[in-house]
């Protein structure tokens, strides 16, 4: 049973690597923010109460993350482990982390506040399919349309530049604190976020003692 959680700014690539790492070694993906983005498409209760605040890049309430992240992880269905993204973000929600459960590893991706900016302000989702593009690296084949529907291209509600600072303002003041509280433990193992998909994928194994990343062809 191998339990991780990933750390790092929006844009560095958490997500990516999560479904990478899960994919090849049968782990469950937990992405809390993609747990509120699915209740504010689906027009739920949660997603009522937490829309405003993802808008704005705020953060959640501590006691409905907490809530969210226990009801994800009851349902048991990660038999071999899981990789958590998006979470813990402040110290509260890193001690309720570490008292219920035992962490295997760390992995902070390490971004500059600049290159975010360069990153996630050229993210585009396809709001039909949910491919992710980056108009820099992975551009879609006809400009502004998805290439596996053909439907328009949108960015994410809170990939605007206020929401943007208001996130990285929170990460550095409030989620650094959790890398040093996790590190006193030993568990954080810092990976340098700029290389490609496949090299930083290949960091994390080594870091972690994982088996070595073979991409697909
Ligand atoms: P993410 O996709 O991880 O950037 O999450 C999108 C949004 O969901 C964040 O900007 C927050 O509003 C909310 N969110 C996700 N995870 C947490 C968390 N651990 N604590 C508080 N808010 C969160």
């Amino acid at each position: 049973m191998r339990k991780y959680v990933i750390m790092g700014v929006q844009g560095s690539g958490k997500g990516t690597q999560s479904e990478i790492l899960c994919r090849d070694l049968d782990l469950v993906h937990i992405a809390v923010g993609d747990i509120f983005r699915w209740n504010v498409q689906q027009h739920t209760k949660m997603g009522a109460q937490v829309r405003r605040v993802m808008s704005e890049g705020e953060l959640v309430g501590d006691d409905m993350v907490e809530q969210v992240v226990r009801r994800r992880l009851d349902e048991h269905d990660w038999n071999f482990g899981f990789v958590i993204d998006g979470f813990p973000r402040n110290g509260r929600q890193a001690e309720f982390f570490m008292e219920s459960y035992d962490i295997d590893g760390v992995i902070h991706l390490g971004l500059s506040d600049d290159e975010v900016r360069r990153r996630v302000l050229s993210r585009r989702l396809c709001p039909n399919c949910g491919m992710d593009y980056n108009l820099i690296a992975d551009r879609p084949e006809v400009e502004g349309r998805c290439d596996i529907c053909g439907h328009e291209l949108v960015r994410r509600e809170d990939d605007t530049p206020e929401a943007l600072n208001a996130r990285l303002r929170d990460y550095n003041e409030k989620t650094r604190p959790v890398l040093e509280l996790f590190g006193r433990k030993e568990f954080v193992h810092d990976i340098d976020a700029r290389p490609p998909v496949d090299d930083v994928q290949q960091a994390i194994r080594e870091a972690l003692g994982l088996p070595d990343y073979k991409p697909a062809l």
